[in-house]
């Protein structure tokens, strides 16, 4: 609507000016033509009465005639003056034999003009010099002219432009409507488009818009409907994940619990050895609700961090003694080198979550007897801690998911070793919190390194 108005108004404005230009521009001209052609005649006419000698006295009856006709044809009336301001001849005889006394007569004739122009309303006067050949002023002659002949063209005019007008308005209206409903097309469609996307329908928008900004403005809401459907497809596969994963644990203790139930007297060490069992899965179970949790907790913005200055030699040691025992079941070495003290401001909880997760998949995917060599390191803006095992590896093509929640290369294995798959996922999370970085090399049969790099301070 507001198109359609502001376009219309516009255009009225443009019509208005444009119009009331041109009459004026054609009333000036023609104005003008008019009284230089009085002028003109007016001069041949001087010319005339210093030739016969004009006067009152020796009143020329052909040429008094003339100026008659003259007068006549203009619808006006033509006064000679003689060098004594006398008027020798008035086409209407009123003012003939009179004294002329006008302040621009006298100007005229002491050559300081050489016309002088007056408008009235629909008459012009004009007042010209009688020179001679040695330009003498010999007299002045005061015409005037009606214009009336030019007022009544200039309404004719009017009335054709009026007419004009109108058209040009019903033209102009015609446009507006079409130009809006063109550009608002596009809006419409946009809108209708975008409230289906508030009712939940993650379909892209796809509309045939004339103006580069709405495509624009399309092309951005489809990257971000882009994003959404990503997002929305990660959180149904989550939920999905989570109720599988939940799901296991029960339908194990189902089946152990129903198997003791459907036996009569049951044995003793058979009724042990499901009850350990069912713990088992129980045990299991807490595990997957606890890393979820914890993932929730990690998911959250850095605003969220508890920050305080921790010596981190001292936290990886820490972890890695915890560790050790666990190693040393499967004959594993673990072995750590520090090139030098390093304080940092982090999150002491969430970063040895970050970094117990990875030490023990170095233990838990390694092979008997293996290695694992955990360092630290810094610059003057970032710590970096590397763990480096000889373990399983993992292959080229499950690298990139790694980090994904519930994603597992060898799910037996993960299951075997008391793995949930959130491990790593909370581990990059805790990493990003902190705005740091984690990369990955491994070669299977050879095995993985991580290498976490994390801002000494802190930065919001
Ligand atoms: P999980 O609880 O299964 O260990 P993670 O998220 O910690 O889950 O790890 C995801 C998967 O990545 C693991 O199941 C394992 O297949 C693989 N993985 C992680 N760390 C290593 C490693 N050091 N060596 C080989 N494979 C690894």
């Amino acid at each position: 609507m507001l198109i359609f108005v502001s376009f219309f108004l516009l255009s009225q404005l443009v019509i208005i000016f444009f119009s009331s230009m041109l009459q004026r521009s054609y009333t000036d001209k023609s104005i003008e033509e008019k009284l230089l052609s009085v002028q003109n005649q007016c001069s041949i006419l001087g010319n005339q009465i210093l030739v016969y000698k004009f006067t009152i006295e020796t009143s020329q009856d052909n040429l008094s005639a003339e100026i008659d006709q003259l007068a006549n044809s203009w619808q006006g009336r033509i006064l000679v003056i003689d060098p004594k301001y006398q008027i020798v001849k008035d086409t209407y005889t009123i003012d003939q034999g009179n004294y002329m006394v006008y302040d621009e007569v006298f100007r005229i004739m002491r050559g300081e003009k050489d016309r002088n122009i007056r408008m009235l309303d629909d008459y012009a006067e004009i007042i010209v010099p009688i020179v001679n050949a040695d330009k003498v002023i010999h007299g002045a002659m005061i015409a005037t002219v009606s214009l009336q002949d030019i007022v009544d063209t200039n309404e004719h005019i009017a009335t054709q432009v009026r007419v004009l007008h109108v058209l040009f308005s019903l033209l102009s209206l015609i446009a507006a409507f079409i130009i809006s409903k063109i550009s608002v097309r596009g809006i419409e469609k946009l809108s209708g488009q975008l409230s289906e996307l508030s009712e939940g329908h993650l379909d892209n928008i796809n509309i045939n818009v004339y103006f580069d900004e709405l495509t624009e403005l399309t092309d951005s809401y489809n990257a971000l409907i882009d994003k959404m459907r990503v997002t929305e497809e990660s959180r149904q596969e989550f939920v999905s994940n989570v109720s599988h994963e939940l799901k296991t644990p029960i339908t194990s203790m189902k089946v152990l619990a129903d198997s003791l139930l459907m036996q009569e007297d049951v044995p003793s060490e058979m009724y042990r050895e499901f009850m350990s069992d069912m713990v088992e899965e129980i045990d299991r179970e807490t595990k997957i609700i606890n890393d979820l949790l914890t993932l929730v907790k990690t998911d959250k913005k850095s605003a969220e961090l508890n920050i305080e200055p921790v010596n981190i030699n001292a936290l990886l040691e820490l972890l890695l003694k915890r560790i050790k025992p666990l190693a040393a079941k499967r004959n594993i070495e673990v072995v750590f080198e520090s090139f030098r003290e390093v304080i940092a401001e982090i999150d002491e909880v969430k970063l040895s979550l970050a970094f117990s997760n990875l030490i023990e998949n170095a233990v838990k995917y390694n092979n008997d007897g293996g290695n694992v060599h955990v360092s630290l390191n810094a610059d003057h803006k970032f710590f970096y801690v590397k763990v480096q095992d000889n373990g399983v590896g993992i292959p080229e093509e499950c690298q990139a998911q790694i980090f994904e929640r519930f994603y597992r290369v060898d799910k037996a294995r993960s299951r075997e070793t008391g793995g949930t798959g959130l491990g790593l996922a909370i581990t990059r999370n805790a990493i990003l919190m902190h705005k740091g970085a984690i990369k990955l090399y491994s070669e299977p049969g050879e095995g993985t390194t991580f290498t976490v790099r994390i801002p000494l301070k802190r930065v919001s």
